[in-house]
């Protein structure tokens, strides 16, 4: 596939123009976030845009209908979530949320600040598209099978398979050279690349890029027996007992979309939070009296500590009012259905059905709602579709 057009991603200082208003994109490399910075992006999206935080599919966090993009720009610099004019909209960097607290080889969250640091000290990485990913996976599966364009995937404490579009090249490399060995990655795709977005793109990009790096720097061989890499559906919700004694809360977001408010609350609570690929959230290094007392609050704000709730099956594009494509309000329509009972837990069959309004609308385990047949933000995975048309609803089993 050769494109003739430039990514459209938004950043913060390159606006998406929606439908209910200007949208600035701010990446989270790693999602993760400090407390000062969660409560700069909950008073910026109360100050300057819709009163929510929206959480992407790469950990990242976007503002609907902003108001002043110079202030936004400003605000977001001095909470240090905008180190660059020139690269910021290709730092997409996912890594194992719950990495160096529990499970997992090691922990990958050292490498994101010097992959973060890599990418901005090289100006020709900014001609990366605002489309590439970057994934970081300490070995428990969660982020490799995100297909990301580069990624590095613990198999011991200091030792990577290196990914490339999404699959494992056979090439393996030392914790010490994983960031080194991705930036060169990213060089690579830039010489290969004739317009695509992603690497996937190019025939045999991931098999190209591999020979690439082969005859460009010594001491690499890619002959090692590939990885098979799963979609990872176990998102982190709930208790969970970190390494130290302290506790991990993940906490699912309603459709993606963090409340200004809820979001000061959880910054109130002054630890570090990662907004996860699943449009989640896990709060770290709590002790067991202050996660109590997190979930006490927080669960009747909204956030979901059960990994049981029909919220977690269900994502939706932006829909109507955010799209102009749009043909229906589908985050409105799919509220309504896990409202009302109509999103069935996994376990029932599921059927294919068209023209249906959406009061008739029900629909079993993971579900993405869409307004058109984009199907913008699907999750990867086994996923039930659920699409506006002219004449209804069409649902679509996961295959
Ligand atoms: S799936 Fe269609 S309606 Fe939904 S955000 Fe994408 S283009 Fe818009």
């Amino acid at each position: 596939m050769t494109r003739t057009d430039p990514d459209s991603c938004p950043g913060v200082l390159r606006l998406h123009q929606a439908a209910d208003g200007p949208l600035a994109r701010v990446r989270v490399p790693g999602g993760r976030l400090s407390p000062e910075q969660l409560h700069a992006l909950a008073a910026a999206a109360v100050d300057l845009g819709d009163g929510n935080i929206e959480l992407t599919s790469r950990g990242n966090v976007q503002f609907r209908q902003v108001r002043d993009a110079a202030t936004l720009t400003d605000r977001l610099t001095e909470a240090g979530l905008l180190p660059s004019a020139t690269h910021e909209r290709v730092r997409n960097v996912v890594a194992s949320p719950l990495s160096g607290r529990l499970g997992g080889w090691t922990d990958v969250h050292p490498l994101v600040p010097a992959l973060d640091e890599g990418l901005r000290a090289h100006p020709r990485l900014a001609e990366l598209p605002g489309r590439v990913l970057f994934t970081l996976d300490d070995g428990r599966g969660d982020v490799s099978g995100l297909g990301g364009d580069f990624g590095v995937h613990a198999l011991d404490e200091n030792t990577y398979a290196l990914l490339l579009a999404g699959k494992d090249s056979g090439v393996r490399v030392p914790a010490a050279e994983a960031v080194d060995l991705m930036l060169a990655a990213a060089h690579g795709f830039l010489e290969l690349r004739d317009g695509q977005w992603r690497l996937h793109e190019i025939p045999d990009g991931g098999a190209r890029l591999t020979d690439h790096l082969l005859a460009t720097r010594s001491g690499l061989d890619a002959s090692a027996q590939p990885l098979e890499l799963a979609v990872h559906e176990d998102i982190p919700i709930g208790w969970l007992n970190q390494d130290d004694e302290r506790v991990a809360l993940g906490a699912g977001v309603r459709l993606g979309s963090l409340p200004a408010r809820t979001a000061e609350f959880i910054a109130a609570v002054e630890r570090p939070v990662f907004v996860t690929p699943w449009r989640s959230l896990v709060i770290t290094d709590l002790d067991e009296w202050a996660a109590e007392q997190v979930v006490r609050v927080l669960a009747p704000m909204g956030l979901i500590f059960d990994a049981n709730s029909s919220w977690l099956l269900v994502s939706a594009c932006a829909g109507m009012p955010g799209c102009a494509k749009s043909l229906t309000d589908v985050r409105a329509d799919a509220t309504e259905a896990v409202d009302s009972g109509r999103v069935v837990p996994t376990g029932a069959p599921q059927f294919a059905r068209e023209r249906l309004d959406a009061e008739d609308v029900v629909a079993v385990g993971r579900q993405h709602w869409s307004g058109c047949g984009r199907r913008c933000g699907r999750p990867k995975g086994s996923v039930t579709d659920v699409v506006a048309g002219v004449d209804g609803y069409r649902i679509v089993p996961a295959e």
